[in-house]
């Protein structure tokens, strides 16, 4: 299959690369010239813009499917309209091409996609993913797939190709609906662990003795048993390397900001979800920046021992 391929970023280099390992014809394009000469040196194909990696080149024709990973719905409504009509993606995409978009954005925005795309002819998905550089990298992404079951169907082994688990969630925007709902949960148990570990701590309890009852008890998640917030009980995760992410605290509070506007557009009473999106965005703005999201741990316990002087 010719595959274009845009967004050759942290994520989307690895997912290309994988793409074309299992025998597809990548091309792979990119706004940040550096990171085309990364997909060159990394032996993509690359083109010198994202209607000419989409549009017909002679007899071969052109891309059979489109394939963007950005950072914001902005980015890629702008890319499929075009930022001056008539030049976009779609212009110049041959009727009939797949549209798959992997970015993280709001659920609206996946369906205002989802709408152009169908409008000009294509088909279209929209498939978040979750499981990060490594899982991008090794070939193990979780893929959340909004859209039709025809196209989901002609997707399934290209996303095959890039993760390990390839859901279908229903249609137009119901990946983005479960990505969001997922990291909200994750999102909050993430911060109730940390305040569980920190509150352990206070009555004199160790990380190891809270973490083996909590891990077999009904406190377990994976915000414990994977990204467990203290160093030691569980060896490989991003407290033992200094909270490196992993996931940084500023994707997370960029997901929760989609979680907020979909709450916001619903009338959902979240009041745990929206406070950790005032926790994470408040986090994301100092340590979180760089940090993996589970060293908000961190901040409940610096905020705790001030809470504490304040009382003597
Ligand atoms: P990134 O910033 O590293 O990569 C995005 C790339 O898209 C950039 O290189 C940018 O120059 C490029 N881009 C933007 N507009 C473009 C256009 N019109 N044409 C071509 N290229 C364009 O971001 P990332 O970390 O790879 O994340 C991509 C998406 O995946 C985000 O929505 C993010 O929320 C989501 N995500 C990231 C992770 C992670 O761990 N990094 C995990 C899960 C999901």
């Amino acid at each position: 299959m010719r595959i274009a391929f845009l967004g050759l970023g942290h994520m989307g280099l690895p997912m290309a690369k994988n793409l074309a390992a299992a025998g597809h014809q990548v091309t792979g394009y990119d706004v940040f010239p550096a990171a085309v000469d990364a997909g060159r040196e990394a032996g993509l194909a690359t083109a010198e813009s994202g209607t000419a990696a989409v549009r017909p080149a002679g007899a071969s024709g052109g891309a059979q499917v489109v394939i963007t990973m950005f950072q914001t719905g902005r980015q890629v409504l702008d890319a499929y309209r075009g930022a001056d009509a008539g030049e976009g993606l779609l212009a110049v995409a041959e009727p009939g091409t797949l549209f798959i978009d992997c970015s993280t954005i709001s659920v609206d925005d996946a369906r205002e996609a989802h709408a152009l795309a169908e409008a000009a002819g294509h088909r279209s998905l929209d498939a978040p993913v979750s499981g990060g550089v490594v899982g991008a990298e090794n070939a193990t992404l979780a893929f959340m797939v909004g859209g039709s079951e025809e196209d989901f169907a002609a997707a399934r082994p290209f996303l095959e190709a890039m993760g390990r688990r390839v859901v279908h969630c229903g249609g137009a925007g119901l990946g983005q609906a479960a990505k969001v709902c997922n990291n909200m949960i994750l999102a909050v148990s993430q911060i109730a662990v940390a305040e569980a570990f920190v509150l352990g701590e206070r009555l004199g309890l160790s990380h190891q003795a809270l973490f083996d009852v909590a891990s077999n008890a009904s406190g377990q998640c994976w915000a414990l048993t994977t990204n467990c917030p203290v160093p030691g009980p569980v060896p490989t995760s991003p407290a033992n390397r200094d909270y490196q992410p992993g996931f940084a605290g500023a994707l997370m509070s960029k997901d929760l900001g989609l979680a907020e506007h979909a709450v916001t557009a619903t009338g959902v009473d979240a009041r745990m979800g929206m406070l950790a999106r005032e926790l994470y965005a408040r986090y994301a703005d100092g340590p979180g920046a760089g940090q993996d999201f589970s060293g908000i741990i961190n901040t409940i316990r610096d905020q705790s021992a001030r809470a504490g002087e304040g009382d003597r």
